[in-house]
Order: structure tokens, then sequence, then C-alpha cells
């Protein structure tokens, strides 16, 4: 694809769909989109896709409809990756892609589940939530006449590969090279790992703070929300409740865009890659944080760790959620009959050619694949005599 012109709206540095590495299976350029379009046009065509929609964030599906949820998680680091995206000339439909795409292979029950079930595969190679999203779409979505998955751009399956263990980035070629050099991805890649930080901080201090698990009073002790908490109050004396969260939680989301903006600008300057592979070979990031929002929001972190993600609440949720996928596991594993027809068949042919561990990673694919609701719903039919099977 490289004789195409280069988008000339886009930085040189950008991901320019003219020069991607291509797709995985060979297919007619599409007639009225991008390829990077296709490709985000594909990821919400996907069966994983809709299942976002009932799985947790940090609160249970169940627990009350206003929290996030996956999915409008992902529409939140998509919307904040792509305003960042068009102010510094890279692409926006690659960003939009790889955002929308990047929690696709998350289990049920948030982090406690991809512990749970991590730790289940331990024998096999374990389960890293990353690799699952790129699982889903090279392989698990089953769609097309032709093949596997969703055969999207090297540059979004880039993307989405936000983590990987040196261990799997071997058997992953061209893709896993960059966790073998140390390389960095190129730069909607890095952009949207930030904006998915920026969207996860703001949405759990105000799912928090409505849950009731932590108090504005709590989080004045840092600076960053102090700093914003003050701003409002100097201009809004009286406001309280809802509204007041509000106005300090976009403010903060506002304040991190505007650094990450101004930050990147500058080391675009300093770097000056000629291209999306300079980027690549570039020493440290080309998208990020100053030093000084860096600090404040490890700060955050640190803060909603100690007070959110450990708070007893949580804790009770997310043990039960890990004994639910760990229940399942060893079910599946002792019986693969209990799996229903489909998910029996995958894992059968699985385990004739890799043994053990083939029927290890069709269950565990199984499992991921679940909604919260489907995973409880699921071990009461299989573990609750009562329960209809
Ligand atoms: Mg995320």
């Amino acid at each position: 694809m490289r004789d195409q012109p280069a988008d000339a709206r886009l930085a040189a540095w950008a991901a320019h769909p003219a020069h991607s590495r291509g797709r995985r299976h060979a297919e007619a350029p599409p007639q009225h989109r991008s390829e990077f379009q296709r490709d985000r046009d594909r990821v919400i065509h996907a069966a994983a896709f809709r299942r976002l929609e009932y799985k947790t964030q940090v609160f249970v599906n169940h627990e009350g409809d206003l929290f996030r949820t996956r999915l409008t998680h992902s529409l939140e680091v998509s919307q904040i990756a792509r305003t960042v995206a068009r102010a510094l000339c890279i692409n926006e439909d690659l960003t939009e892609a790889i955002t929308l795409a990047h929690d696709l292979g998350h289990t049920p029950f948030g982090h406690a589940g991809q512990d749970a079930l991590n730790h289940c595969m331990q024998p096999w190679g374990g389960f890293e939530h990353n690799l699952q999203s790129l699982r889903v779409v090279d392989e698990l979505e089953q769609k097309y006449a032709a093949f596997d998955g969703l055969n999207l751009t090297y540059e979004t399956r880039e993307g989405i590969l936000k983590h990987c263990s040196r261990n799997n980035a071997r058997n992953l070629g061209e893709l896993g090279q960059r966790f073998i050099e140390g390389l960095q991805p190129g730069a909607e890649a890095q952009l949207a790992n930030l904006a998915d930080e920026i969207a996860y901080n703001n949405h759990d201090i105000d799912d928090g703070l409505r849950a009731g698990l932590i108090t504005i009073e709590a989080l004045r002790e840092l600076a960053l929300f102090n700093d914003h908490y003050e701003r409002v109050r100097r201009r809004h004396a009286d406001l309280e409740g809802r509204r007041l969260i509000n106005e300090i939680v976009r403010g903060m989301i506002g304040g991190m865009v505007a650094d990450l903006i101004a930050t990147s600008e500058a080391r675009a300057a300093q770097l000056d890659p000629r291209d999306i592979d300079a980027v690549r070979r570039a020493d440290a990031p080309i998208i990020a944080f100053s030093e000084g929002l860096a600090r404040r929001n490890r700060e955050l972190k640190q803060f909603l760790y100690r007070h959110l993600y450990r708070h007893y609440r949580v804790h009770r949720m997310t043990t039960k959620a890990a004994e639910v996928i760990r229940r399942l596991f060893e079910s599946f594993m002792r019986d693969p009959l209990l799996l229903p027809p489909q998910a029996f068949s995958r894992a059968q042919a699985q385990k004739d050619t890799r043994g053990e561990a083939g029927l290890a990673r069709a269950v565990a694919d199984y499992i991921a694949g679940m909604t919260d609701r489907y995973a409880i719903e699921e071990d009461e039919r299989l573990h609750d005599p009562r329960a209809r099977t």
C-alpha cells in the first residue's frame, strides 16, 4: 500500500491508512471509508462489543443503572482520545477503532475476574486481558466467510495489544516484536492508553462518590482534585450535590486533556519524527503527560486503590465474583460435557490438537466472553441443584 499518497491533513508521524502494514488476510480496499474506519465499524458490529454493556468496570452490573460499564467506559475513552487526536493531527479513525476495541477481551467482573481467570490458567500460560482483546479480534469473533476474527489492520491490532509478556510476545510474530525489542507503538496507540487512564480515574471518582464509598472531603487531600474543587467553589459558592461533583470532574478531565495535548505537541516538536516508524523507534513515548501531572495522576490512582478498589464493599463483591469464575473453570475442566454444544465442540477440537492446554484455553475463552449476568446465571445452573439447567 506504500505507493498511495499520504493524507495531507495528518501529521507526518501519524498513522496514514495508505501506509498501513495491512491485514493478515488480503481484502479489497473499502470504497467509502478509510481502512481504519472499516476497522472501527467491524469492532462496533462485533458480538464482543455488544457484551461490553453488561460487563463490570468497578461496580458489578446489577448494582445500579448509573454506574459505568465496559461499554460506557469505552465510549468515554474514545471521546477523550478523539479530541486529543484531532488537536494533534494524528489519525482520529484509528484512535477510535483502538479505543472502542481496547477492552473487548475483558472477563466478567472487571479486574477480579481477570485475576481469577489468570490464576486458574497458570499451568497453561496464564490469562492476559490485553492479549485476550487481540484474540477476540484475531480469532474468536466468527462473522466472515473467509477468515476467523475481524481481520483488522496491523495498526489497530498494535494499539489493542497494550501490554504483553515477553513469553506470549514470542508467539505473535511482527506484532510481538516491540515487547521483545522494547519499542514504542504508534502515537494513536499511545494516546488510547493515556485516554483510558484519564477516563477511568475520573469516572471512578464519579462512580465512587455516587455509590457513597468515597467523599469529597477525603478526595480534597489530592492536589489534583482540590485545585478543581476550589476553582468551582470560587465561581459557584453554593453549588452542591451532583452538579458540584460534575463541575469538578469535568474540570479535571479538561485539565488532563489540555496537559496531554500541550506536552505531546512539545515532544513532537522536539523529537520531530519523520514518520510512524520513527515514533516507534523513539526512546520514550511521544504522547505524554507533563511530569507534574503524571505525579498528581499517580497520587490519584493510589488514592482510588486504597479508598475505592480496596473498600470492603467492593472487595466483598469482587471476592464473590472471583469465586464464580473459579467454580466455572474447575467444573468445565473436570467435565467438558457441561459446556453448551458450541463451546464443547470447540473445546473438544482444541483438546484433540493441543491436549489439556487446548481445552483450558477454550474454557478460558468461553468464560472470558461471558457478561456478569451470564456468569452468575451459569454458576447457578451448574452448582445450584434447584436452578434450571
Ligand atoms: Mg479500559
